[in-house]
């Protein structure tokens, strides 16, 4: 449940109240901004416990999504890094090192074209 819960202490405007001295009506309520705009739901008398849990487990959402959107920044910037690692490979120095070493594969295994193009 999206909010904050509080006490609002008020007057109520009748003239004669208790509130007129001091003694202000309290209740307890939900706050919760919507689109720039505020809301405010006065929490029926029971329903104060139930609604504490609602608004405390929808911050700790709050807070597991947004850790989630940072590790998905994170996965991507890792991808990204290991992707460019690939690239890096192909430098010419390390190009002719691979090159090479397949060629000597290839001798090892008898391949008859190499063969046949030395002798030339
Ligand atoms: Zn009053």
């Amino acid at each position: 449940m999206k909010g904050s819960v509080y006490e609002l202490k008020r007057k109520c405007g009748k003239p004669g109240c208790k509130c007129t001295k001091g003694q202000l009506h309290a209740r307890m309520v939900l706050s919760a901004s919507e689109g720039g705009r505020t809301t405010l739901d006065v929490i029926p008398s029971g329903f104060l416990v139930e609604v504490k849990i609602k608004v405390q487990r929808y911050q700790e959402l709050r807070r597991c999504r947004a850790r989630l959107g940072e590790l998905h920044t994170k996965m991507l910037q890792i991808i990204d890094e290991m992707e460019a690692m690939r690239r890096e490979e192909m430098i010419p120095g390390k190009r002719r090192a691979t090159a090479e070493r397949s060629e000597q594969n290839k001798r090892n295994k008898g391949v008859p074209q190499k063969r046949g193009r030395r002798r030339k």
